[in-house]
């Protein structure tokens, strides 16, 4: 079996504490690349570290907020009209992908829902607790606690014979237990350091659970400004934009 990669194209929250981009996570082995979510900045941030949109087959979505998902209308015109892409691409997500990807299109450039496309897009809207196979992958997913105006996921995804798993953004839910067990590498929303962070996980909560987590590696994600300036000193490694980690 091949190696696997990830590659933090975005490691930021949604207000770009620390200049970072949006959630975006580039997963590539020999026979498969693809996008873990696609925030609004995510577009820039795959021109920055020089990963050509036209190459990824799949762009999987955690949950519908923007800076998870806001990037993909950018992504569908850049196709379109600058990288003139011809290979079909399937984007997957939670149920009401689809729709929310057209409003979003249709807010940001009217009429650009409609575009003559020359490549076909293939929707997946992912069942949750079920394992579903996109070409080389199979991913499960599992209903998190963070409202999103659809179903909010953390996911679990097989490729090759490694298992990369991502919680989305949440706060902490016991779902992350079989999410993250025995993955080779779990990331982990980990927004604020105090408790009470809300919708999202912070340090001391994602601690206190640490011992539930069975994952090969753990890393952190999502953080905000006072995050940033603590994860040095912290007992877990941070994501950051452009950080390699091989599966
Ligand atoms: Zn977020
Ligand atoms: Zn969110």
């Amino acid at each position: 079996m091949g190696e696997v990669s990830v590659r933090f194209l975005g490691s930021g929250d949604a207000f770009g504490s620390g200049g970072r981009f949006q959630t975006c996570f580039y997963v590539q082995s020999g026979t498969t690349q693809m996008l873990v979510d696609c925030g609004a900045s995510s577009l820039v941030a795959m021109r920055r570290f020089g990963v050509d949109p036209s190459l990824i087959d799949i762009v999987l979505i955690s949950h519908l907020h923007g800076d998870h998902f806001g990037g993909i209308p950018f992504f569908v015109m850049d196709a379109n009209y600058l990288t003139h892409r011809t290979r079909p691409l399937t984007i997957a997500g939670p149920p009401g992908l689809e729709a929310r990807v057209y409003e979003a299109m249709e807010i940001l450039y009217p009429d650009s829902s409609r575009m003559d496309l020359k490549f076909d897009i293939e929707f997946v809207e992912l069942p949750q607790e079920a394992a579903t196979s996109i070409s080389r992958l199979v991913v499960t997913p599992y209903s998190v606690v963070h409202p999103s105006g659809a179903p909010s996921y953390a996911l679990r995804i097989s490729l090759e014979d490694k298992i990369f798993a991502y919680s989305g953004d949440t706060e902490w839910t016991d779902a992350l237990i079989p999410v993250s067990r025995g993955a080779d590498l779990f990331v982990c929303d980990c927004t604020s350091f105090e408790k009470g962070g809300g919708i999202h996980l912070d340090y001391q909560t994602l601690m206190d659970h640490r011992s539930k987590l069975e994952c090969e590696k753990l890393m952190v994600t999502h953080m905000n400004e006072d995050m940033l300036h603590r994860i040095g000193g912290l007992d877990v490694e941070g994501a950051d934009d452009g950080k390699v980690v091989i599966l």
